[in-house]
């Protein structure tokens, strides 16, 4: 690379985007209004097409995506679909591209993923993000990253774009994902208490208004608690963070505490919840959907 281009490529990184769900679509048009070039790819073409009209180059291939791309963001499913992408992708990528890799994969599938991306030469960033569907949208989210320093110049306008906030953890990745998993801890048990609640509510023949109006303003109130009781009141469950992800991660969460010996009865206990509520049909919906894992028999629209 010239010394104009690699300028260029500190300044104004062209971003290949693995993945347009909920979360790669909105981190994809935050960096098409930081001004980044992005190309945008996903496993079904349909999702990542509306992305053309927001300035991105969608391609058919991982591998069009990422050839010549200065930075390669992750944003798939799990450990195994990153671990799929790479494979299609390996023979666009070139040494020293930095591989953001921002899915939610847990510590075992990182240390796979890093072996993986040194094989094929790409500098591993571990960067898991906080926030959901509105603040990746908006460019607000919270990024953990833990790698290589030396690569944050390249990264920046990156982490910038997407991100309000950047917590670097440490100099290897492995760090970030554990951070992330502890994070998901509060928000997997935050949103099946608030589940909880509303069917104890509804069993005790307690309007959940009532409940909230009681909590509303006080100390034990929280926008999380009204936000999520309300989607559940209104019966509009459009995920920002499916149910399904959200019983992926719980998974991840009680294999990295079995094997650090860490005993977790709440998020097993979630687990549960999400298991029933998916076996229900709701898999797709928003993980407050979770509700319907203990409504009393006989209440409807489960
Ligand atoms: P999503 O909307 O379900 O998107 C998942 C993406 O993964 C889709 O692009 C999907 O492609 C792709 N995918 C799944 N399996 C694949 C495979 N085997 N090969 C290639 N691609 C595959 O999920 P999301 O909510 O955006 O979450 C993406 C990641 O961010 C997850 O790791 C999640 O835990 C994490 N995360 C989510 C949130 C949130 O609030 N939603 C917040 C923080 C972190 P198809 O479209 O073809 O299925």
């Amino acid at each position: 690379m010239n010394p104009s281009a690699a300028d260029t490529a500190r300044q104004r990184p062209t971003v290949a985007v693995l993945g347009t769900g909920i979360m790669g679509s909105g981190m994809a048009r935050s960096l098409l209004r930081a001004g980044l070039d992005v190309r945008a790819w996903n496993r079904t073409q349909a999702k990542a097409a509306p992305l053309a009209a927001d300035g991105a180059t969608v391609t058919v291939t991982a591998e069009e995506a990422v050839r010549g791309a200065d930075v390669v963001l992750a944003m798939l499913r799990d450990g195994p679909a990153v671990a799929a992408a790479l494979t299609a992708a390996s023979p666009g990528l070139h040494t020293g591209q930095v591989l953001l890799q921002s899915s939610t994969v847990g510590p075992d599938a990182t240390d796979d993923l890093v072996r993986r991306a040194a094989d094929l030469g790409l500098i591993y960033l571990d960067a898991p993000v906080s926030g959901t569907k509105q603040p990746a949208e908006q460019g607000k989210l919270t990024v953990f990253v833990s790698g290589p320093s030396a690569v944050r110049e390249t990264v920046e306008p990156v982490l910038d774009a997407v991100g309000e906030h950047t917590v670097w953890v440490a100099e290897v990745p492995g760090a970030a994902s554990r951070l992330k998993l502890v994070v998901n801890t509060w928000v997997i048990n935050l949103v099946n208490s608030v589940a909880e609640c509303l069917n104890l509510a509804e069993g005790l023949e307690i309007d959940p208004r009532t409940f909230l109006d009681a909590m509303r303003g006080g100390p034990l109130d929280s926008p999380y608690l009204q936000g999520k009781a309300a989607a559940v009141l209104t019966g509009d469950l459009t995920p920002s963070f499916t149910l399904s992800t959200a019983l992926k991660d719980a998974r991840l969460i009680l294999a990295a505490a079995g094997s650090s010996g860490v005993r977790l009865d709440l998020v097993a206990a979630s687990a549960d919840r999400f298991v029933r509520a998916e076996a229900a049909g709701h898999g797709g919906e928003d993980m407050i959907a979770t509700f319907y894992a203990g409504r009393a028999p006989g209440k409807d629209g489960g």
